[in-house]
């Protein structure tokens, strides 16, 4: 193991060397950003496609670094899984967005939903507790159904029962499930039964070769339909034209999420989306 180690050592470039210290920089950093308050959640619209009403979210986590500005989720998710702050961040986002929903619930739509990212490394986190999120979604009087849990194939390939637990437990809970990212990995069709999958999120690299392919077309009404069988919804990522929304309605689409209808947005400029009350 030795050998092997100082082998490796041989083939660090400067690159290497350089990544690796920024990580390094980036992972001290993120342990004081909970506590500076720089991160924060972002939210995107989720439209129904029939009606062009907002009636879900997904929140999305952003970090506002002192000297770095706004870092990638891309880029710090994979830090705070390495570095196990992820069940921190992941839970301090949790009780956000069920702060979030509930108010929403009252001022804008009263089956409002917000979905929220689980990655497979938050699902193998000992520190990951299932049971506070229940008791928060308690205290605030919210049905478990304000929240869907959004999570990617490869985790329904786990066999390991932290997994399997932890799924059904959300479904106990009354949380729905969503299928991030489909059309990108090995999609089983009985891991979708088995574990009551409510939504499938077709992934946007998909939804942008609609227009162009219509083999990708043809795919995405079998995918909706067959879906529509298992009795899931689906939900279109990546909208950016009013071409690629028309053809997702044809072809069946309940939901829509992308550019067309808004960016990621703060809680604040999210209710500026919302329809104006009428008050006469
Ligand atoms: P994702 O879950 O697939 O999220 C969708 C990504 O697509 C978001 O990037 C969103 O800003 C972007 N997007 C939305 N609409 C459009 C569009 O019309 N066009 C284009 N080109 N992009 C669009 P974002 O916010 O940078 O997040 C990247 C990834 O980071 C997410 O991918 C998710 O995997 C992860 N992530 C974000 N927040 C969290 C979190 O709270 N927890 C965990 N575990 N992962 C998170
Ligand atoms: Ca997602
Ligand atoms: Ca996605
Ligand atoms: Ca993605």
């Amino acid at each position: 193991a030795k050998d092997l180690g100082r082998s490796r050592f041989c083939y660090f470039t400067p690159a290497m060397q350089e990544a690796a210290e920024i990580r390094l920089r980036l992972t001290n950093d993120l342990r004081h950003a909970l506590t500076d308050n720089q991160i924060w959640v972002a939210y995107q619209p989720i439209v129904d496609l029939a009606t062009g009403e907002i009636k879900k979210a997904e929140a999305l986590v952003r970090w506002q670094h002192p000297t770095r500005g706004l870092v990638s989720p891309a880029e710090f998710i994979p830090i705070a899984e390495d570095s196990g702050l992820i069940a921190e961040i992941g839970s301090w986002v949790f009780h956000q967005v069920a702060n979030q929903v509930a108010k929403w619930r009252v001022n804008h739509h009263s089956m409002f939903q917000i979905s929220i990212n689980k990655s497979p490394a938050q699902f193998h986190n000992n520190s990951d507790k299932m049971a506070d999120w229940f008791e928060h979604l308690n205290r605030l009087g919210l049905p478990g159904g304000c929240i869907a849990v959004e999570i990617t194939e490869g985790l329904l390939l786990d066999n390991s029962s932290v997994v399997s637990d932890k799924l059904l437990a959300f479904k106990d809970a009354g949380m729905q499930t969503s299928l991030d990212d489909f059309g990108t990995g090995y999609s089983s069709l009985s891991y979708l039964k088995k574990y009551h999958i409510d939504f499938l999120k077709i992934d946007q690299a998909f939804v942008s070769n609609l227009v162009a392919n219509s083999t990708d077309m043809a795919l995405c009404e079998a995918i909706i339909a067959m879906a529509h069988v298992l009795g899931m919804k689906v939900i279109a990522e990546g909208v950016e034209t009013v071409e690629q929304r028309d053809l997702l309605i044809k072809a069946g689409c309940d939901y829509g999420q992308g550019y067309l209808f808004s960016k990621p947005v703060t809680a604040e400029e999210f209710e500026k989306l919302f329809p104006v009350e009428k008050t006469e």
